[in-house]
């Protein structure tokens, strides 16, 4: 398994075409604007070296010793190291990483565990994958996902415009044109896994190709959106954000090669769609990415409490009753993640996957919940979360100022008040907060389409027949 080093120097290794405000990026572990998330994502591979974590982070796969996100789960005990490994992996950084490597990771292992799929396809994409996961449980190597195509025309007519498309194959593999509108980490990645969402309609073959390829092959460009924070953040005025910006970037496919080895599928929608139906993909990530969002959600929840006590809103009935909402809401999410482990089931090829409808209505409840949240921390702190002097200004007669007009209620020192403030804002209000936020929204999918999808997979039989037994009373019976 890697460590921080061996990341960074992999990084090191090979160069990739990455621009960032227009100009090229030379080495990403020096760029001022990637060097941060480049040093997260080496302290994650350094977590699952320290002896007091490895017992949580590490499993075994093939005999050898993974981490824990590319073992497969076979009984509801593995489920639950898992659980313990996510939440492990996310606590540190408060949930704020949202492509970790564990997200790409969990993905792949549920792939390589679904044969029966790709044997579709034919004998050699089944091996395809197999390889393909044994190589990266063997290197370790930071995989991000790259699913969703640009948003150039969301139409039903223009649907698929501008996306990846296999435009040839020859003998040496598919030749790929297009973009993914947007993948976060891809930059500071080594590789990058390609699939779509389930929504492509007969017609869209040419798009309905999963496969892997590493972030320097050639002709594939990687433009970043500009940072939402410098290098000159100051971390005390910007908590989170100086420490855990991701970057997100657009992928240009610009005639890629993909060799056949690493084409796990290609020209067949009903297979491609099919991922989300017939793997644990959905469900494994939906664990991971449930958990990492639950560690976030805590963090904003307390953030909603702590703003309350500290200028004492807490008082007043309307507040107390939109935390209740809110802590409500954290422990819905506690618990659907709790009996999804219950609710648990087992696939045709032996992966036992946390229970569907929870998975299904933990989405729906985490994205509407999140943002929910975020409404009720700005709801409560007001002009609080904008009038936050530099804690540079507490010198000289302004340090008897804010003492006097900014301290917080019941003792709490001005400075830290203004510390607290400072975090809120970065987790509501500021750039970073705004794309944490849409990142709980989308991240997992459009929401609306979401709840809709959980509607329509839901088991209904048993409500409409409550419905029906309370339309038809039953005929009373005579003594
Ligand atoms: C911060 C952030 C990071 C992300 N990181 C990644 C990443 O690493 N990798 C990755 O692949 N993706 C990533 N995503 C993208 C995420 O998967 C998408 O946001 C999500 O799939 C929704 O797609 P969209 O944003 O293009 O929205 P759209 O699909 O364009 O939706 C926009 C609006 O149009 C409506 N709409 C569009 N099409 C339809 C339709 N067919 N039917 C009904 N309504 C429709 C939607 O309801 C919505 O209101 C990230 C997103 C965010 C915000």
């Amino acid at each position: 398994m890697r460590d921080g080093d061996t990341y960074l120097a992999g990084l090191r290794a090979r160069p990739r075409r990455v621009w960032l405000h227009g100009d090229p990026v030379g080495d990403v572990t020096v760029d001022p604007a990637l060097a941060g998330p480049a040093t997260r994502i080496a302290e994650l591979y350094a977590g699952q070296h320290l002896p007091e974590q490895r017992e949580l982070l590490v499993g075994t796969a093939d005999g050898a010793e993974v981490p824990r996100a590319l073992t497969v789960p076979r009984s509801r005990h593995d489920l639950r190291l898992r659980a313990e490994a996510f939440r492990a992996r996310a606590e540190p950084q408060f949930g704020l990483l949202g492509r970790a490597p564990d997200f790409a990771g969990t993905a792949l292992a549920a792939l390589a565990a679904a044969p029966r799929l790709f044997s579709e396809m034919g004998p050699r994409f089944v091996e395809n994958i197999e390889r393909y996961v044994a190589w990266v449980r063997a290197e370790d190597p930071y995989v991000v996902p790259a699913i969703t195509a640009p948003q150039i025309d969301r139409s039903p007519d223009g649907a698929g415009t501008g996306a990846v498309t296999v435009v040839a194959e020859n003998a040496d593999g598919l030749i790929v044109r297009g973009a993914k509108m947007i993948c976060t980490s891809a930059p500071i990645a080594d590789e990058i896994l390609v699939y779509n969402p389930p929504v492509l309609r007969p017609g869209d073959e040419p798009l309905a190709a999963v496969f892997a390829v590493p972030v320097d092959a050639p002709g594939l460009r990687m433009i970043c959106r500009p940072p939402l924070h410098g290098p000159g953040t100051d971390p005390e005025e910007h908590p989170l954000a100086a420490r855990f910006e991701e970057v997100d970037a657009l992928l240009v496919f610009d005639d890629v090669l993909v060799p056949w080895d690493r084409v796990f599928l290609h020209g067949s929608v009903d297979l491609s769609n099919a991922l989300h139906r017939r793997t644990c993909m959905p469900l494994l990530v939906g664990q991971q990415a449930g958990i990492r969002a639950l560690v976030k959600l805590e963090l904003l929840t307390g953030v909603a409490v702590a703003v309350a006590r500290a200028v004492r809103a807490d008082a007043y009935l309307h507040v107390q009753s939109r935390l209740g909402q809110a802590v409500a809401g954290l422990e819905q999410a506690r618990a659907l993640l709790a009996t999804a482990e219950v609710e648990h089931g087992t696939s045709p090829e032996g992966v036992v996957f946390p229970g569907a409808a929870q998975m299904g209505a933990l989405r729906v409840l985490l994205a509407r919940q999140y943002r929910e949240t975020a409404e009720t921390v700005r709801a409560i702190g007001g002009s609080g979360l904008v009038m936050r002097p530099s804690l540079r200004d507490a010198v000289q007669e302004r340090a008897g100022d804010l003492a006097a007009f900014l301290p917080g209620a019941g003792g709490l020192a001005a400075d830290d008040r203004i510390r607290l403030f400072n975090l809120a804002w970065d987790l509501v209000g500021d750039g970073f907060g705004q794309r944490a936020e849409l990142f709980e929204c989308f991240g997992g999918g459009d929401p609306l389409r979401v709840s809709a999808g959980g509607y329509l997979a839901a088991d209904r039989t048993a409500l409409l027949a409550s419905v029906d037994r309370a339309v038809r009373p039953p005929t009373p019976v005579r003594a």
